[in-house]
């Protein structure tokens, strides 16, 4: 196999497929190399139908590694922007590295490749502006900001579809792509990227590829990876954001009128007395909790729906931001500590508790869940004590923004809703780049949620299609 190419891509989720898609279109791509550590997305199966809770896949779990990244499994929610709105609400960063008009744009062009490649014309939320304009008033009353923003929903079997159909196109067009494949090490020389060490996780052979120009598209998965990276190789960061929170399961039925109107509400506030930002996130009407796990079998919980199978009850994510100040500049181990003792408590596994339990200051046992008219979608999870982990200023502020909410959406706070825990999104350190995404390491790019840069499928995708305009002029 050929050794050196003109560019390498590490990691197979949106942000790196988008990218090797926009280079065949630019006519760039006869001598690209795409690294992947997991399996073709054909290949990619999560045990956990058939066992019922999860087995900890080795190497890699099969949820968040593979073709398509965390991108597969996921529920495939595409946030696009509202025209109206003059900076972007949703998705991370990107728009601070090329503007809002320009990242529109490339949400429109991005959008219409999802479209090409199936998915559903149908968009949420643009209906019923008379209804969300009632629902954003009252959450204003309460000094709740409400977004609303398109969504257009794939739904997770679609979703593997889809990308199915990316993955042979670019195997149609030539593109060079090893699977089940972790670059281990990155080849740097007087600041300038040389190329990547590999490791065959099959096999155990190890390789080396070389191109001067790479780019780091590793997602949250390889959030870690990243950071080590980093501190080996002097490549300039900055202490960026941990988001801390629960997975939150309550009935259809309260979710009513934010489902129907705009399939997901996105709420943000900041609750006294610590005034952090606290928001929901990646709602999923009549969906399923999901947990999906790191390394050192970190199991972390997450949410998706079908677009055909339904449970009763509407999962979304209740994220707390953290801003560490000096002296701590270590958030992702600070994520990873309150994971790994809210893994330990749950004998590794995600724990559950019901919210009337919490305020009575009581551990949640099987026999109440069994009692409970919420029934937990995640069979796997372990009734049990969150507060004992996850640290008194995040559960402050969860308990304070579901009693605020609740104002707004009646029965938000109902004692019978369930709280799941950990759910961390991994962003930082943030990798220091410049407006074409280069790091302090020339030739070494960084896009995509790995990095810090964005948070969510579609502008990460956007970020990929970006990547490969600016590669384009380097070779
Ligand atoms: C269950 C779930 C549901 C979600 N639902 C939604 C949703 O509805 N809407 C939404 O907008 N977002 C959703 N997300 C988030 C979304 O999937 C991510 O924002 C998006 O996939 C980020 O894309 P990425 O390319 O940056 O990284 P990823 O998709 O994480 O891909 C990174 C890839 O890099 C690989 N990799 C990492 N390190 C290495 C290495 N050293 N060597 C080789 N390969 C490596 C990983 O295996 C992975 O495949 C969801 C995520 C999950 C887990």
């Amino acid at each position: 196999m050929n050794q050196n190419y003109d560019a390498i891509i590490i990691g197979m989720g949106p942000s790196g497929i988008f990218c090797a898609y926009e280079l065949i279109k630019l006519k760039k791509a006869q001598n690209i190399l795409l690294i992947e550590q997991g399996k073709r997305v054909e290949e990619r199966i999560c045990p956990i139908s058939k066992t019922g809770k999860c087995v900890k896949c080795k190497p890699y779990c099969n949820i968040t590694s593979g073709f398509s990244g965390a991108g597969a499994f996921s529920d495939g929610k595409l946030s696009l922007y509202n025209p109206k709105d003059d900076d972007i609400h949703i998705g991370g960063e990107l728009h601070k590295y090329i503007g809002v008009e320009e990242t529109k744009k490339l949400i429109d062009y991005t959008d219409q490749i999802y479209l090409e490649f199936g998915a559903d014309k149908h968009l949420e939320g643009v209906k019923h502006q008379e209804e969300i304009e009632k629902i954003y008033n009252k959450a204003k009353k309460e000094g709740i900001n409400l977004i609303n923003i398109p969504i257009r929903h794939l739904g997770t079997e679609k979703a593997h579809e889809l990308y199915k159909g990316i993955e042979k196109y670019l195997e149609d067009n030539g593109m060079n792509m090893l699977f089940e494949t972790a670059v281990e090490d990155l080849i740097i020389e007087e600041n300038r990227i040389k190329g990547v060490k590999t490791v065959n996780s099959k096999t155990g052979q190890k390789q080396e590829y070389y191109s001067n120009n790479v780019v780091s598209a590793v997602g949250r998965k390889g959030a870690n990876w990243l950071s080590n990276m980093c501190e080996k190789h002097n490549i300039s960061t900055k202490s960026g954001t941990i988001d801390i929170g629960v997975r939150y399961e309550l009935s259809d039925k309260v979710m009513e009128k934010v489902n129907k109107y705009m399939y997901e509400g996105k709420f943000i506030a900041r609750p006294f007395p610590f005034k952090d930002k606290v928001r929901t996130f990646c709602q999923n009407p009549s969906g399923f909790v999901s947990s999906e796990v790191y390394d050192n079998d970190m199991a972390l919980v997450n949410g998706h729906s079908y677009k055909d199978i339904k449970s009763t009850n509407t999962n979304l994510a209740i994220l707390v931001s953290h801003n560490f100040t000096y002296p701590f500049k270590k958030p992702i181990e600070y994520g990873r500590n309150i994971a790994k003792n809210l893994n330990e408590l749950g004998a590794g596994n995600v724990i559950v508790q019901r919210l009337g339990d919490i305020y009575r200051g009581k551990r949640t046992w099987e026999e109440d869940l069994e009692k409970n008219s919420v029934v937990p979608t995640l069979k796997s999870a372990v009734p049990g004590d969150i507060t004992y982990a996850i640290g008194y200023r995040t559960m402050t502020d969860i308990l304070q923004f579901i009693r605020e909410l609740d104002k707004v959406v009646e029965g938000f706070a109902d004692p019978d809703n369930l709280l799941y825990a950990p759910e961390i999104k991994f962003y930082s350190n943030k990798v220091e780049i410049d407006n074409n995404f280069e790091s302090s390491i020339k030739g070494l790019y960084s896009i995509g949620d790995g990095g810090g840069m964005t948070r969510g499928l579609m502008m990460a995708s956007c970020a990929g299609v970006q990547m490969a305009r600016i590669l384009q002029w380097k070779f």
